[in-house]
């Protein structure tokens, strides 16, 4: 897999387990990023915030005591895959400020598209960053004493932002949930059966700690969690801005047992499947999927095509998510430890392959000649979404529009690319009809190039750091 990952969020108000619930909630929500994970919790008076790089378990490891000396009643945290700034400690979150109204820490899943006028605008009239990450612009905008004294300041800083943002805000007596009101990435919000509420980019968090699924946070909305319980306000017009929820959310990143943007991811792909069998039929012996992320829309082309699924690849689960190591070299190199063919399954076999989609190429080319060494005697490749011509400025972390390999090719081209018997990837209608909701809502930007929020503005993912990048060479 050669896509790349946005963050996972968590948050939870008044549970004497709060910090423990967390570093749960994100063990659960690993799957959103690995470069680094971190905790800020506050007793009501201050907070306490620690981050570290690398996985949920390796920065809170058994036998540390980094969770005891965290153990607070309100607590967020926070997994990062690094969609903006580099993957270094300095850029870990939750990010931490004191200014003029206390103390406060950001967790921020997404991508901000005017992230590089407002690091302008702001160093320009004296503010100094520490970090090279756009979550440190909100933090500035937070403390800007025209801001601070609105009557929502909050509110006030959040229509300052462009782009793709689900934030928790802890300060010491509540946190505030927020969503961009085009609801690009998922926000739900939970209840313990105690009665505390949680938030969290996925209900799979709220699952891992027994908490009941309450509601999405609405796009343009923001949730306080505080001792009277949760209570919401909106900084755009609600229904002004027509949702546009990221699609490859349901395709790819979110865990299949989630419900998000109202739906189930494993059913939504299962649906992909089912209708990727009727548009590119073909006579095999197995359907096998790319696990995990293939495995539901090849259950669901099995299931409409007749053809027995099987597990013809098998995934270690000892290594991450492929695509979240930050360089090429690694990545390949994980991806041959990390997904092995079983000879049995394929050998002499006429295969499906399904996978949710290709990016690259150069890693499902590899796969394919994986298939084809333990003896597949046809290939034939299903993509459960269509080809992806154009990057994405939400906070997914696709390669540059050169590097996609659908950008400049045609279908024949990337068959023969990838050595396989027949291609078909899923049309956009067809993966339109299979979402709960209007097509309007949701975005199709890397698909059609059509960008709900403009982005002539946008910043790549490194530009803050043309202004840094000498100040954090020796921050680790
Ligand atoms: S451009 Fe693609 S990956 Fe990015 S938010 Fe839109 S649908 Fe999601």
């Amino acid at each position: 897999m050669d896509k790349k990952e946005n963050c996972g969020l968590f948050g939870i108000f008044g549970d004497p387990e709060a910090v423990r619930k967390t570093y749960f909630g994100l063990y659960s929500l690993q799957h959103r990023g690995q470069e680094s994970a971190g905790i800020a919790s506050s007793n009501g008076e201050t907070i306490a915030v620690y981050a570290a790089m690398g996985t949920v378990q390796r920065v809170f490891r058994v036998g540390s005591d980094v969770l005891e000396k965290l153990a607070n009643p309100v607590a967020i945290g926070h997994v990062r895959y690094s969609t903006t700034g580099s993957s270094k400690l300095v850029n870990s979150q939750p990010f931490f400020v004191e200014y003029s109204r206390g103390q406060c820490a950001i967790a921020h899943n997404g991508n901000l598209i005017n992230a590089g006028l407002l690091h302008d605008e702001y160093e320009a009239y004296g503010s100094i960053f520490k970090s090279t990450t756009d979550t440190e612009i909100i933090a500035h905008l937070l403390a800007k004493p025209t801001h601070v004294a609105k009557p929502d300041p909050l509110g006030h800083v959040l229509n300052h932002l462009q782009g793709a943002y689900c934030l928790l805000f802890l300060f010491p007596d509540r946190i505030e949930a927020a969503r961009d009101p085009y609801g690009i990435r998922p926000l739900c919000i939970g209840q313990t059966s105690a009665g505390a509420y949680v938030v969290a980019s996925e209900t799979c968090a709220l699952d891992a700690i027994d908490a009941k699924f309450v509601r999405e946070v609405e796009p343009g909305e923001i949730v306080t969690l505080d001792k009277r319980g949760i209570s919401s306000r909106f900084f755009v017009q609600p229904g002004t801005i027509k949702p546009a929820h990221c699609l490859f959310e349901h395709i790819y990143f979110a865990k299949q047992n989630s419900t998000i943007f109202g739906e189930n991811v494993h059913e939504f792909r299962k649906k992909l499947g089912r209708r990727l069998a009727i548009e590119h039929p073909v006579e095999a012996d197995v359907v096998v999927p790319i696990p995990d992320s293939g495995t539901s829309a090849a259950i669901g082309f099995a299931e409409q095509s007749g053809i027995p699924f099987d597990m013809g690849m098998i995934r270690s689960h000892y290594i991450g998510r492929t695509f979240i190591s930050p360089d090429q070299k690694m990545r390949e190199v994980d991806v041959k430890i990390k997904l092995a063919p079983i000879r049995e399954v394929v050998n002499g076999k006429r295969i499906v392959v399904v996978d949710d989609s290709i990016v690259r190429g150069t890693t499902t080319k590899g796969k394919i000649k994986a298939f084809r060494d333990a003896g597949a005697k046809e290939i034939h490749m299903r993509v459960s979404c269509p080809p992806i011509r154009f990057p994405c400025f939400y906070g997914v972390d696709f390669p540059t529009k050169e590097e996609l390999i659908a950008n400049n090719r045609t279908l024949e081209q990337i068959r023969d690319f990838l050595s396989v018997e027949t291609l078909g990837y899923m049309s956009l209608d067809g993966l339109l009809s299979c979402a709960a909701l209007p097509p309007d809502h949701y975005c199709t930007a890397c698909w059609i190039g059509k960008y709900r929020i403009p982005v002539d503005t946008a910043v790549a993912k490194f530009a803050l750091e043309h202004y840094q990048l000498r100040m954090f060479e020796n921050a680790q």
